[in-house]
């Protein structure tokens, strides 16, 4: 069911499985097991963030595995608090001393601060160093909108590797999609599923979408695997999370089918238009900052 799992060579050569993990709100005490049972079914990266608290988890799941470290692509986020050159540098040690591992697959910035650019360029300056140190394999950014990718490249020696965003079949972000493939960034789906629009609201969860369920029904799949082809095939990583075994192995069963160019465009024209994630534009240090802990 995985050897032939897709995988993305990111802008600087290094190889990327498209599908991978995710852990956001997964509580510690939950994520080693989540994470081992991935990597037992299939999953070869995982996505964590220094600010889901858990980074220490997920690397030891990776070392109780026994799978070889080059096998397992780990990708990891800096939070806003830590933006600056030194402070960086200096989260990279935080996030590498929890995960228990000499060097980080992705090292990504986890938002930019509009309002602060300069810290998230000073950030960003810190990654390129720890690139050219060898301590991550590649460096990216995550919720940028086409105008934080212009303004970071005023000042970027290194294109990012690739821009973590919100992407579901609800909110799809054509101009964030269409400003990274114009730069050769991949676009990495957050909730990818719409995960959101079943944990954040009481609208309409994309798991219940009369389109996505007809579709699933129609290739003997479930709507969260529609989704997932649905992404893959148009060339975006995605990083499904889950904390059910059950759900683990379906989110990884993604390749028994194929998605015609009118059922692709079907699921397009799903897009309302609505963020349901934070604004990226409101982001700021005073309403979202918060100190990551030492290693
Ligand atoms: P997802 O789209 O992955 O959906 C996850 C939710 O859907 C959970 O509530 C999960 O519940 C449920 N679920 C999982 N699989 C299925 C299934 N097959 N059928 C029905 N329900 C299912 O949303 P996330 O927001 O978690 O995003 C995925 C990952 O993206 C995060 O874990 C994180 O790594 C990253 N992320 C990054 C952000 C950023 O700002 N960069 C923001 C948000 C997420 P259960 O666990 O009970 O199965």
């Amino acid at each position: 069911m995985t050897s032939t799992l897709p995988a993305l060579t990111l802008n600087n050569g290094v190889t990327m499985p498209a599908l991978g993990f995710g852990v956001f709100q997964t509580p510690p005490d939950e994520t080693v097991a989540a994470v081992r049972e991935a990597l037992r079914v299939g999953y070869r990266h995982v996505d964590t963030a220094a600010a889901y608290g858990n980074e220490r988890e997920v690397g030891r799941a990776i070392a109780e595995s026994g799978l070889d470290r080059s096998d397992v692509f780990v990708e990891t986020k800096v939070w806003i608090s830590d933006f600056g050159y030194d402070a960086t540098l200096h989260a990279f040690d935080k996030s590498a001393g929890k995960l228990g591992l000499e060097q980080i697959d992705l090292f990504i910035l986890h938002q930019a601060l509009p309002s602060r650019f300069d810290l998230t360029a000073e950030a960003y300056r810190a990654l390129e160093t720890l690139l050219a140190d060898g301590r991550v394999r590649a460096i990216g950014v995550s919720n940028f909108m086409p105008e934080h990718l212009d303004r970071l490249m005023t000042t970027a020696t290194v294109v990012p590797a690739v821009n973590q965003v919100e992407v579901h079949p609800y909110f799809q972000q054509p101009d964030v999609q269409a400003a990274d493939a114009a730069l050769g960034v991949v676009t990495q789906a957050w909730s990818p599923i719409g995960g959101i629009t079943a944990y954040r609201e009481n609208g309409a969860r994309t798991f219940d979408d009369a389109t996505i369920v007809g579709l699933a029904e129609r290739h003997g799949a479930t709507p969260a695997q529609v989704m997932l082809r649905w992404h893959l095939q148009q060339g975006r990583s995605a990083i499904p999370k889950s904390t059910r075994p059950e759900r683990i192995a379906e989110n990884l069963d993604v390749l028994g089918f194929t998605l015609d160019a009118d059922e692709l465009a079907a699921l397009d024209a799903l897009d309302q238009g609505v963020r349901r994630g934070p604004e990226p534009a409101d982001v700021t240090l005073e309403a979202f900052g918060r100190a990551i802990p030492e290693a």
